[in-house]
């Protein structure tokens, strides 16, 4: 560690090396002894921004291999012309991208002895699923959400530090892979998708590669994960997933927030990828991958809109046939700039329309499990059940409750299953034939 700067710089410095030793790394007295060189840098004064570029360049000169953090950080596009071999670079009081740029570098090996922690890091999903986080903040300013002022613009993680992480999260036994971010369509954009090099090629931080990349990976029984993405914006470019859907290359499902759908409600959210045209490729979507399963999420009583929106947003979605819906009532966030507009929605046509919507969404999802009766579909099993031994009348059989394709753990449908062997285990994935669906839900047994 070479630390410059000031006190609040050194505290900075402090805490990293803290966490380090706490991952069990060992400070080297040399350069030479260094797995990699950490140099915190200064960017107060033009005079403390060159000592630090010379730092920078003694250790790229003594060792080879530096991550730069602190002050100067900020200005990375700087530092990175000249010294693009600089393998990291963030920002002051970033721990934890320092902490992580370290564990890629120089990864500590496993030593079940003294790793509180298991590959593949701490959990809170079941072994089985993960969320694969991809970027941090959006560049969109919509009216109504204050994610932006919280999480800042647009930073994407890069893309062979992301395929590494799903690597290792496939190899611990992940079987659904969940892409999460604040605009997943457009990962990459702040780093001009940034090419990595990943098993021998290139790839760029881009929302097609890292989607083709992921479904190559592979379970420990060869299979392909699921791989679902969510927060997905209808950018052009969007379409180039579908054939990769279609080849089964990852899961038919993509997560659309359109919000609603009347233009001049749309503007008013000044929402991402908001064209008149998307219907039309919903459509196309579903002609190219049939099976592709569309959810999103919807606002009613927005400020300013009117019973011809609300209708033509309830026609959109006859049109749409969207697969799962979620809807919300308009609710003034706090600092949020929609809250300043004209026209607010009472509460009771809010309600109503709320109620409305809801309706039409569960006859199409009721629709459309229905036509699923009589499949048979794959499915991830999440949960066994117990047989009842305190009904006089249980036959001792037990039942499981999984998900297909078309449903995302915590906010989509369930299978529930009937009947199946003892052996059957979480994570499993099983081929089930469809007996029966309702609203949200569908049933069946192991075919
Ligand atoms: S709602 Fe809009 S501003 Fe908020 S995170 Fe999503 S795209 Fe960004």
């Amino acid at each position: 560690m070479v630390s410059l700067g000031c006190p609040k710089a050194l505290v900075d410095s402090e805490r990293i090396l803290t966490k380090l030793r706490a991952d069990g790394y060992a400070m080297s007295a040399d350069y030479a002894g260094a797995d990699v060189v950490l140099v915190n840098t200064c960017g107060f004064l033009d005079s403390a921004k060159e000592e630090s570029l010379e730092a920078i360049g003694e250790a790229l000169a003594e060792n080879g291999r530096v991550i730069v953090t602190g002050c100067l950080g900020n200005e990375a596009e700087m530092i990175r012309a000249r010294y693009p071999k600089v393998l990291a670079i963030s920002g002051a009081h970033q721990y934890e991208a320092v902490v992580g740029a370290v564990h890629e570098a120089a990864p500590m090996p496993v030593n079940a002895f003294i790793n509180l922690v298991p590959e593949g890091a701490l959990k809170l999903t079941p072994r089985h699923y993960s969320y694969l986080k991809i970027s941090e903040g959006c560049n969109h300013r919509c009216a109504f959400c204050i994610i932006p002022s919280i999480r800042g613009d647009l930073v994407s993680r890069r893309i062979d530090a992301v395929l590494r992480e799903a690597e290792k999260l496939v190899a611990a036994g992940t079987k659904e892979l969940l892409v999460i971010s604040q605009d997943t369509s457009a990962y990459g954009v702040d780093t001009r998708h940034e090419p990595r090099e990943w098993k021998g090629r290139e790839v760029r931080a881009h929302m097609t590669d890292l989607a083709r990349e992921l479904g190559g990976l592979r379970t420990a029984e060869g299979t392909p994960p699921w791989v679902r993405l969510h927060y997905v914006y209808p950018y052009p470019h969007v379409d180039q997933v579908i054939p990769l859907m279609a080849e089964g290359l990852i899961t038919p499902y993509l997560d659309i927030p359109f919000q609603h759908a009347a233009p001049n409600v749309l503007k008013a959210m000044k929402r991402p990828a908001n064209e008149a045209k998307v219907l039309e490729r919903v459509h196309k979507w579903r002609d190219i991958c049939p099976d592709i399963t569309i959810r999103s999420t919807f606002v009613v009583g927005f400020p300013g809109e009117t019973d011809a929106d609300f209708e033509y947003l309830l026609e959109w979605l006859e049109g749409a046939q969207l697969d799962r819906v979620g809807a919300f009532r308009f609710e003034p966030v706090e600092g949020a700039a929609a809250n300043l507009l004209p026209n607010p929605v009472p509460e009771e046509i809010k309600e109503e329309r709320f109620q409305r919507i809801m309706e039409k969404t569960a006859a199409i999802s009721a629709a459309k499990l229905a036509a699923k009766v009589g499949r048979v579909l794959p499915v991830i099993i999440d949960e066994i059940g117990e047989a009842d031994a305190s009904d006089p009348d249980c036959d001792g059989s037990i039942g499981a409750t999984g998900r297909s394709q078309a449903d995302a753990p915590e906010i989509d449908g369930n299978v529930f299953l009937r009947d199946v062997s003892p052996t059957l285990a979480q994570g499993d994935i099983v081929n089930v034939a469809i007996e029966d669906a309702d609203e949200h839900d569908l049933f069946g047994v192991v075919a």
